[in-house]
């Protein structure tokens, strides 16, 4: 975004204090909320948050080469050499500028919320279209009332469509979303269980999450994971599509076929067309069919939509396929775990290459509270039930593992357990060969990703 700073004065009703005199044509490229990442030229939008109140960095700001700030009332007024936009709130201000300039940029808008897979759906969604729009999305997590307006202000003024992942916590939160970015085309992934603690229960979840029809237009598309019976209940009059494995939806997955490592095949019930998708985990192929119903919404060919699934950038060190110096092969999911996603991925590890012996490699998984040794012990009885051949684990936690996991497996299970992550990849490098596939599996917070990263380089 680049904007005179007229008008932004005019976007968010400020008021000016400059010690000089405003010059009109003086524009500011671009916005952030963060001195450490803020690049020169950038309008400095401080944020007042639990922790941290942006306005006490303004000066870091400064130097970083912010060439305006815009500052909340009620905060004392600094003393700087840029000019300082006052405003009765920064937060809005920043969702009043993103709401402005996305109605000026005219572009689609497709918005993605749901339990899991916004963001693998995010991404299948951006690569089917990159084949014929100019197309810019949400990075990594940014997904909410911060994040999305700033996802936006990011986006080139020759964006054609922006594909928008939202979040929520809490209900209302999508509407706000909803209503500011006004989608083209909205879809719900799906319903589960996360957030119940705040929101009580599955029905009041898939209430919250179509609140992304709020801001839904009239003639535009709503998307639902038609699996889920609660998301049939929504309140769009205008054109709703199914997508499920159950063969009354609309469109869902035939055919399908998994090409081991190399992911899946399938064919659109709809239209007969077959697909390639190099992803692991079935769930993405029904992911990957709301990508292929967006293509087809925006008018894309088959042919590209296809070509568009089969070049989706995998993201790293999530269920990413990597080859060890010893032969050995890798599913790399060290990113970061929870106990429902450790078993998705124990479950993949089982269903693929049954020529080789499946190893996995885990370690603690994070934030489980009060109940994380049962959590842990869960996890070691699961690996079990998997038919592995090996189960090494690392660390504290990853002996709560070990200990349920020789509990429920006294002899058939060959189970290894290292206080270290050094110790585990000697013993990797040592006996890993090309007959293993090793999944590797815990929160960011082990490390696992160093071990892969040495066995990949033999290090
Ligand atoms: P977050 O809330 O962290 O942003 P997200 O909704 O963006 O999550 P992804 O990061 O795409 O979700 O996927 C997280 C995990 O959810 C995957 O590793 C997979 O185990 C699971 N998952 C993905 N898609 C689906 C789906 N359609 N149904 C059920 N589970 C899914
Ligand atoms: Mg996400």
């Amino acid at each position: 975004m680049k904007r005179r700073i007229n008008w932004i004065i005019e976007m968010v009703s400020g008021s000016v204090q400059y010690e000089s005199e405003l010059d009109e044509s003086f524009a500011v490229s671009g916005v952030s909320i963060d001195t450490r990442t803020l690049s020169p030229g950038n309008l400095y939008i401080p944020i007042i948050g639990e922790v941290f109140d942006g306005h006490s960095f303004v000066k870091q700001a400064v130097k970083a080469g912010a060439v305006a700030t815009l500052w909340q009332a009620d905060r004392p007024l600094p003393k700087i050499s840029i000019p300082v936009i006052i405003v009765p709130n920064t937060l809005h201000a920043l969702q009043q500028m993103a709401e402005r300039y996305l109605t000026e940029t005219c572009c689609r808008v497709v918005a993605i919320t749901g339990s899991n897979g916004k963001t693998t759906t995010k991404d299948l969604v951006a690569s089917v279209l990159s084949t014929s729009f100019e197309v810019h999305k949400t990075v990594g997590n940014f997904n909410n009332h911060i994040g999305l307006p700033l996802t936006i202000l990011e986006m080139p003024e020759t964006t054609e469509v922006v594909v928008l992942e939202m979040g929520m916590n809490h209900s209302g939160e999508i509407l706000e979303l909803s209503r500011l970015a006004k989608p083209d085309i909205a879809m719900v992934t799906n319903i589960g269980e996360s957030h119940i603690g705040h929101l009580g229960s599955r029905e009041k979840i898939a209430e919250a999450k179509l609140e992304i029809c709020d801001g839904l237009s009239k003639n535009g598309a709503l998307l639902i994971d038609g699996d889920e019976a609660l998301l049939y209940q929504n309140p769009f009059r205008g054109h709703v599509t199914a997508i499920g494995w159950d063969e009354k939806c609309e469109e869902g997955p035939e055919m399908v076929e998994m090409k081991g490592l190399s992911g899946w095949s399938f064919q659109s019930r709809k239209t007969g067309h077959s697909y390639t998708l190099p992803l692991l985990g079935k769930h993405n192929v029904k992911n990957a069919l709301f990508a292929i119903e967006t293509g087809r919404l925006l008018d894309l060919s088959e042919e590209s939509i296809a070509k568009g699934l089969r070049d989706v950038p995998t993201t790293s060190m999530r269920l990413e396929i990597n080859q060890a110096s010893n032969g050995m092969k890798i599913i790399n999911d060290a990113y970061n775990a929870s106990p429902t996603s450790v078993y998705a991925a124990l479950d993949i590890l089982e269903e693929i290459e049954p020529d080789l012996q499946k190893w996995a490699l885990l370690a603690g998984v994070e934030e489980l509270g009060e109940q994380e040794v049962t959590y842990h012990q869960k996890i070691g009885e699961y690996a079990v039930s998997k038919n592995l051949a090996g189960l090494i684990t690392v660390g504290l936690k990853g002996l709560w593992i070990h200990e349920a996991a020789k509990l429920a497996s006294p002899n058939q299970l060959q189970l290894k357990h290292f206080p270290s992550n050094e110790e585990a990849f000697s013993y990797l490098k040592q006996e890993g060969n090309k007959n293993i596939l090793l999944l590797v599996k815990a929160s960011r917070k082990a490390g696992l990703d160093r071990i892969v990263k040495q066995l990949v380089e033999g290090a």
